[in-house]
């Protein structure tokens, strides 16, 4: 019931060039541009959670909103590929009930896989792919993921991280392919298998969705602890350097994930940028970073596509709202994620511009990018989620190549004696919750937003699989039965799941193991002849003290629903391949450690893994 609300369609806006899909998409969004109100504008500026959404979805044509997203954990009550195509299709159709008929654009964190959907194929966390370094797969790990993301609605997701890991006690560690540049840039070819080939890529297709590299730029490399100039977090910290040591660090993946790939988005960081040259103690958050976003990105790097903020990001701007607001419009964000708050958004960016203090070329801008994605989703033609690839999502198949992946991505740190690989005829006993949990083997973002011990999701644990190879099995999490007649110790030690800030070190979480961890360690290697153990974590954790004692380790990461694919290198169906993507430190106060550095001593250095030949028993 409002300006926004539907009006009759005149006969001359059903034949509007921006209807026509045989115009080039520049002259469909400029023709649309010029007949948009500023209200409207705005509107396409602002994105608001399902949430906020789900009670009040005529909040969808009463602000014109651009975009819905689901933050992590955030599913429709029925959470199931038809529920989630249902709720998308739902907002859609408000979104179609607007006086343009401007589609809807929804969003989610499919970051290893449709991670929100129960049976979606749960692929291993970026840290295992890029010990993996397998450029190829991790573009046919995307291709799926946006397959079964498409198929039950959501046309745009927040992946892939491309932050470069600098500093392990970060908790977001394992959203990073790793500590170098070179490696992260590699595993960039994410975006193509999102978004499909260029030079057309393949957006309007159902097999694809509009990709995010994030967190732009420095989340992986801000400081932690105490220092003159400051105490520091390290999530949404601050990264202290000069410009040019932030570009080859931090900013290098973007470049190729931008010319190469023509990622459709980019995510700023909940971080800060402190350049030395200027004089340390003044950090600038990067949403208001005017000299990053618009200056080097939009610039520099020739990006085309929208920057959409972070979660409620631009509050930790310094200021009331509208300077909040003010400041990141003026320094280059597009579309603005303000969950619960999108009305006031939409409000204060009015007020804004009609003071003159936002420009009107600066909106125009954000606009027309922010309208070239959804021309080139196909949106305008086939608003409504294609579901014909439902079936797909989760098929055996796909699980395949997750599997595969896994396999790919398991490090093999020590091997004594040739402990592996394992014999099928050998009696194994195995130790440890995470050799029989799921969740702990998925990590964040599965199903809910910081994941959750337990069976949450279809597919196979470490047990499982190693209980597909070898006929004598025994397992106790509490390494409490009898080990008698045991030949092998299977001891599964790691972390239980986080996603964001909780995961810190310094935040409740800690590099060392947990006690329960290093008791079973102690007793399995102590009483069994061969004693393999495999660490099912998001990033190395503290092994130094008790690595004499083990005749295998194994850096498994968290390899997500297929369980399976540990097992196939544990019994030689496929050989150790995966490398070390970061410096495995000898103690917590080791890091940061990174190749390169001056005094180089980790206790396993980047790009270690050794190799074993696959066999077939
Ligand atoms: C995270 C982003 C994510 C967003 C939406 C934020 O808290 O930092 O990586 O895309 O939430 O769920």
């Amino acid at each position: 019931p409002t300006a926004l609300a539907a009006a009759p369609a005149a006969a001359a806006e059903r034949t509007a060039p921006y209807l026509n899909p045989r115009l080039p998409v520049d002259d469909r969004v400029d023709d649309l541009l010029g007949r948009m109100t500023l209200a409207e504008k705005v509107g396409q500026m602002a994105q608001a959670e399902r949430g906020a959404v789900a009670g009040d979805p005529e909040m969808i044509g009463r602000l014109g909103l651009g975009s819905v997203l689901s933050g992590g954990g955030s599913t429709p009550a029925d959470n199931t590929p038809e529920g989630w195509a249902d709720m998308v299709d739902g907002f859609q159709a408000e979104a179609l009930g607007t006086r343009l008929k401007i589609p809807l654009l929804y969003g989610v964190d499919s970051v290893h896989g449709h991670n929100n959907l129960v049976g979606a194929t749960v692929f291993p966390h970026n840290i295992g792919l890029g010990a993996a370094r397998d450029p190829r797969l991790v573009r046919r790990a995307a291709e799926i993921t946006a397959e079964e993301t498409r198929a039950t609605g959501p046309q745009w997701t927040f992946a892939p991280c491309v932050c470069v890991s600098r500093d392990v006690r970060w908790g977001r560690t394992y959203e990073s392919f790793g500590e170098d540049p070179r490696l992260v840039t590699g595993m960039t070819t994410a975006v193509e298998g999102l978004q499909g080939r260029r030079p057309s890529r393949d957006l309007d297709d159902p097999e694809h969705v509009l990709a995010t590299v994030k967190h732009f730029a420095g989340d992986g490399d801000t400081k932690f602890g105490s220092s003159t100039t400051g105490t520091y977090t390290i999530d949404q910290g601050v990264t202290i350097t000069d410009r040019r040591s932030f570009w080859r660090t931090n900013l290098v993946p973007y470049v190729r994930a931008i010319k190469k790939y023509d990622v459709g988005s980019v995510m700023p960081s909940f971080s800060s940028v402190d350049w030395t040259e200027d004089g340390v103690g003044n950090p600038l958050k990067m949403h208001a970073h005017e000299e990053l976003l618009t200056g080097v990105l939009k610039g520099r790097m020739d990006f085309e596509g929208f920057v959409i903020s972070d979660w409620e990001a631009i509050k930790q701007i310094p200021g009331d709202y509208p300077t909040q607001v003010r400041t990141s419009v003026n320094a280059g964000v597009d579309m603005f994620m303000e969950p619960y708050s999108a009305p006031q958004f939409v409000e204060t960016l009015i007020a804004e511009v009609e003071a003159g203090r936002v420009p009107m070329s600066r909106i125009d801008d954000a606009v027309g990018r922010i309208l070239t994605a959804k021309f080139e989703l196909g949106l305008f033609e086939r608003p409504y989620t294609d579901r014909s690839n439902a079936s797909e999502i989760g098929s055996r198949e796909h699980r395949a190549v997750a599997r595969e992946a896994v396999a790919k991505s398991q490090v093999l740190l020590k091997n004594d004696d040739r402990a592996l690989p394992l014999d099928r005829r050998d009696d194994i006993y195995v130790a440890g919750v995470n050799a029989d949990d799921i969740g702990n083997q998925a990590g964040g973002w599965t199903v809910t937003w910081q994941g959750q011990s337990g069976d949450i999701v279809p597919g196979t644990t470490i047990l499982d699989g190693i209980e597909r190879y070898a006929g004598d099995v025994t397992y106790s999490a509490d390494a409490s039965a009898s080990m008698d007649g045991a030949d092998v110790g299977v001891v599964v030690i790691g972390e239980t799941p986080y996603a964001e800030g909780v995961g810190d070190v310094g935040n409740g979480h800690t590099l060392n193991l947990s006690a329960a961890d290093r008791a079973n360690v102690e007793k399995v290697c102590a009483a069994i002849d061969t004693c393999v153990v495999l660490d099912v974590a998001g990033r190395p954790q503290i092994v130094t003290g008790l690595l004499p004692k083990m005749d295998a380790f194994v850096m498994s990461w968290l390899p997500g629903s297929e369980g399976i694919g540990v097992a196939d290198v544990l019994f030689g169906r496929r050989p150790f391949t995966g490398r070390l993507p970061v410096s495995w430190p000898r103690s917590e106060a080791q890091e940061p450690i990174n190749i390169g550095d001056r005094d180089y001593d980790p206790l396993f250095r980047y790009g270690h893994g050794l190799r074993t030949r696959g066999h077939h028993h």
